[in-house]
């Protein structure tokens, strides 16, 4: 027996020994225990974690050493928080919660800050609202930090050398072609932000100049490529060529509104250009936002005269059955998916109807598949059902809607009381006020009432019904309707009636209600539906049934899907007709509704000081109204994604004067990637129509296709860092938030602790990008972070405490107890949570566009690598490789084969001088 296995018979003897000691000795201890050298009992009475222990007690009181918990507390311990404002293009605007460590914004919650909101009456929000956020709401903060975060500004290296050469340009007037076909293949030049707002102004300048006037508008006719309707509503302004979009006004509306601002102001630059007088300028024109997107339900300013319909999600809380055409409401309308599950514990019955069995079709009781585009078509089967089977609610139809009221036979038009009244003269109206052409009406939110144009008052006149108290017709007016409606008036819904008229002849009438189904007899059996929508016919019939089985407590939620179609007004209005015949309209959980109302401005009031004020007047003093001057034109998005033509067929133009787009020549956006980056039809987009754009600005924070295939890329604020104050609104829920300035340091631009050599580098004018190699800022301990582009993605639990060790760079071996597989989290995809360790590794450093971008078609999405091999030599993969800095991974074999297939696959139609394709 050693001296070590007798200082442990004496330890076991006292109950002293520790664990680790007896564990260590054990191999000795048996085996003197076997050969009898010590008692087995003085052994185990040794091994006293061998008794049982205390159930009530808790070991950890005694446990000798607990410091190290307090690591993992400090990683998640933030030094302070702040809340900031999500609002993205989804529209629904979620106040959330960001935890600071060491500076950086380590994590974001739900602000849960919902419940404590008031409105004007003092009423408490529900705290049900609470928590309202999504992942990725969640997820923005880290973002932020992101590779693909755009720091700075950017010039495209061959814009640049357009402005740097002069701005050339061809007898026609564009640049020569080389300038403008660069676009998602070449470098960009980082620039200061004054450098770059002074090189975009220095092309406005140009291009309004060289627009501008006659000269202007012949150069335009020689480039061939626009109609003449085009060039003439241009009115001789060269800055009628400059579209500027900013998107959802209600979301935010001194950020988006902003643009459009920018636009109103253009007619300074009309003024020193064309010399013309202030109240002769015309300012550049905005893009819209919701129509471009397809959001916007055009059937409902057809039926009702509002843009949209809309309601607070939260209503779904009042209905009984819930229908979703075209909506995937949980996958869509993610920090408002709860009202719909909810409203399902409360016993509403949920129908999605859509082509597909989508993610709220799991959570509904029926999920009708119907053929794209049928819509209006299975509309039409329900109302031929209700009809039919006289579920409707005849007092609601009778006295709620037009469709009692008279048409005539012989003109097809509405029977109007002077039509057969000797000597009528119009009601006059209570709930409608007549106004004269240029009356000024009051701002939206202070009108009260319905206005009307006067002059329209007699064509609109007063309509007839057929009294079956009476036996003849009876005038019913604008006024008289709902609890309005002439008390001894019974109207016919069916039938034929003779009327004489004041000219003494006498023409058959019929109630609307009588046309409609006559027309649904007709063509719109469940049969006949059936074949058009592919729905069975018991669903149809079902789904009727129920509609009529719940008036007032019915929802038609619309989303923006069955838009997409050229009948998209028909679903509209037949979703209306059903929900006429049922009483479903205008109640809380009863009514037709889309999300698309965020164009609305009616709450904010007085932006329109904003965006419109005199930009020759400019009022500097705070407390007093600006004076408004609005200058700029709108125009639609739709005709730049349309080859930048308006609709013309053969020699037909389909579209009036008052649409008619100007010719595009430059294009400045925000807050939406769809105008560009993932545009309809990108090809198109990309091969035909941006080479007739001459400067394309995109303000982006996110390095997207839209900065990819941009000319100059201002960096900006992201959410989480923003530091001019706002307002938000959104018509599917009913707050209205103040959007704070944020604490956070901007990232998009260096401040003094983020100064490093290669700073000095990308100072250097012109410096390219692939130029600026990051420097690691993490040096000791840490190189395996930078060096794993093969590594696989750490999925593995505790990752994200690894995530969270890399924020205290500072103190890395405390912080680091995995090393050695730390870096494998390394790969995980950029922008997702985890990512934000590998953005923080890098925060601090200049991170410039990556190609190719995430978003963009595959045309678009493979030209970057086709043109790095299509350069070929060293100076092209030399210039690519510091491009992609430390992402870059060299090809390979398989790569290398599949990149040669591509330089020899056809090549996508390029464009000719004359804009076409070849
Ligand atoms: S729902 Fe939209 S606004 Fe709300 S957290 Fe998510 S992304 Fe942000």
């Amino acid at each position: 027996m050693d001296d070590r296995d007798r200082s442990l018979e004496v330890a076991t003897e006292t109950g002293a020994v520790s664990r680790r000691d007896l564990l260590a000795a054990s191999p000795v201890l048996m085996l003197a225990v076997l050969r009898g050298e010590i008692p087995a009992q003085r052994v185990t009475s040794g091994y006293t974690m061998l008794r049982p222990i205390d159930p009530a007690s808790n070991p950890l009181e005694t446990y000798p050493n607990r410091d190290w918990e307090q690591v993992y507390r400090d990683l998640y311990t933030p030094d302070s928080t702040y809340h900031w404002m999500c609002g993205p293009n989804d529209t629904h605007g979620c106040l959330l919660k960001a935890s600071v460590k060491n500076g950086v914004a380590v994590y974001s919650d739900p602000s849960f800050g919902y419940g404590k909101a008031t409105d004007i009456y003092g009423n408490k929000a529900s705290q049900r609202w609470d928590p309202r956020a999504c992942v990725s709401g969640l997820a923005y903060v880290r973002r932020a930090y992101s590779d693909r975060r755009v720091k700075g500004c950017y010039v495209r290296a061959g814009f640049r050398q357009w402005i740097d050469d002069g701005l050339p340009r061809e007898a026609d007037g564009q640049p020569p072609l080389r300038y403008r076909t660069g676009r998602g293949k070449e470098d960009f030049d980082k620039v200061t932000h004054e450098e770059a707002a002074a090189l975009v102004a220095k092309v406005y300048t140009n291009i309004a100049t060289t627009y501008s006037g006659d000269e202007g508008a012949e150069l335009l006719r020689a480039q061939g490529q626009y109609e003449e309707e085009m060039i003439e509503a241009m009115h001789g302004a060269g800055v009628q060529t400059m579209k500027f979009r900013g998107g959802m006004p209600f979301n935010a509306p001194f950020r988006v509104g902003g643009f459009y601002r920018l636009a109103n102001m253009m007619a300074l630059l009309d003024v020193a250009v064309r010399g013309v007088e202030p109240a002769d300028s015309v300012g550049g024109r905005h893009w819209d936002s919701y129509s471009w997107h397809t959001d916007l339900p055009p059937g409902h300013p057809m039926v009702t005269g509002q843009q949209t319909l809309d309601f607070d999600l939260f209503t779904a809380e009042n209905a009984k059955l819930i229908t979703l055409w075209g909506m995937n409401w949980i996958a869509t309308k993610m920090p408002d998916a709860h009202w719909l599950t909810e409203a399902r514990l409360h016993g509403a019955k949920v129908v999605t109807i859509a082509p597909e069995y989508q993610s709220s079709s799991c959570k509904a009781d029926r999920a009708i598949i119907i053929r794209p585009g049928s819509d209006g078509a299975l509309a039409l089967g329900l109302a031929h059902v209700i009809v039919n089977e006289g579920l409707y609610d005849e007092q609601f139809v009778k006295t709620q809607t037009d469709l009692p009221l008279l048409v005539r036979s012989d003109t097809k038009k509405m029977l109007l009381a002077k039509d057969v009244l000797v000597g009528y003269t119009n009601a006059v109206l209570t709930t409608v006020e007549l106004v004269e052409p240029g009356t000024k009406l009051p701002p939206a939110a202070e009108q009260g009432h319905q206005y009307a144009p006067a002059d329209l008052r007699d064509e609109w006149g007063d309509q007839m019904v057929w009294n079956l108290r009476t036996g003849a017709p009876a005038v019913v007016t604008h006024d008289d309707t709902g609890d309005n409606f002439p008390t001894g008036v019974d109207a016919a819904l069916e039938g034929e009636f003779q009327v004489d008229l004041v000219d003494g002849t006498r023409v058959t009438v019929r109630p609307i209600f009588d046309a409609v189904k006559q027309y649904l007899d007709d063509t719109c059996t469940p049969e006949q539906i059936s074949d058009v929508t592919w729905v069975p016919v018991d669903a149809i019939e079902e789904l009727a049934r129920d509609i009529a089985a719940n008036p007032t407590k019915t929802l038609f939620v619309e989303g923006m899907g069955p838009n997409h179609f050229f009948n998209n007004d028909n679903k509209d209005r037949t979703i209306i007709l059903v929900a006429a015949l049922t009483n479903n309209i205008g109640h809380y959980g009863g009514t037709v509704g889309s999300y698309a109302g965020n164009y609305r401005l009616a709450t904010f009031s007085g932006i329109g000081q904003w965006i419109y004020e005199d930009p020759f007047d400019v009022t500097l003093d705070g407390s007093e109204k600006a004076k408004v001057n609005k200058r700029l034109k709108a125009e639609s998005a739709h005709y730049y994604n349309y080859g930048d033509r308006p609709l013309k067929v053969g020699n037909k133009m389909f579209t009036g004067k008052t649409h008619m787009p100007t010719p595009t020549k430059s294009m400045q956006f925000a807050n939406s990637n769809s105008l560009l980056g993932n545009a309809k039809g990108a090809h198109d987009v990309i091969i035909n129509t941006l080479p007739k754009i001459e400067m394309i600005v995109h303000n982006d924070w996110y390095w997207t296709a839209s900065c990819e295939y941009a000319d100059v890329v201002f960096g900006v604020d992201s959410w989480p860092e923003r530091q001019l104050p706002d307002v938000f609104g959104s018509v599917t829920n009913p707050f209205l938030h103040a959007w704070p300035s944020t604490p956070m340091k901007r990232i998009h631009r260096e401040g003094p602790r983020r100064l490093h050599p290669a700073r000095v580098q990308r100072q250097q004018p012109h410096s390219r990008l692939p130029l600026r190699r990051p420097p690691r800022v993490i040096e000791e301990g840490h190189a395996l972070l930078h060096d794993d582009a093969h590594q696989p993605q750490d999925r593995r639990l505790g990752a994200d405490q690894r995530e969270q060790a890399v924020v205290h760079q500072d103190r890395p071996t405390r912080v680091l107890p995995r090393r050695g597989r730390v870096h494998r989290v390394r790969r995980e995809p950029s922008g997702s949570p985890r990512a934000g360790r590998r953005d923080r590794v890098r925060a601090g450093r200049d991170h410039g566009p990556t190609a190719p971008a995430a978003r963009s078609c595959p045309a678009g999405a493979v030209r970057p690598r086709r043109e790095r091999l299509e350069r070929g030599g060293a100076a092209g993969a030399q210039r690519r490789t510091h491009s992609a800095s430390d992402r870059r991974v060299e090809p390979s074999a398989a790569v290398r084969r599949l990149l040669a297939r591509a330089r020899h696959a056809e090549v996508p139609p390029r464009m000719s001088l004359d804009g076409r394709l070849g």
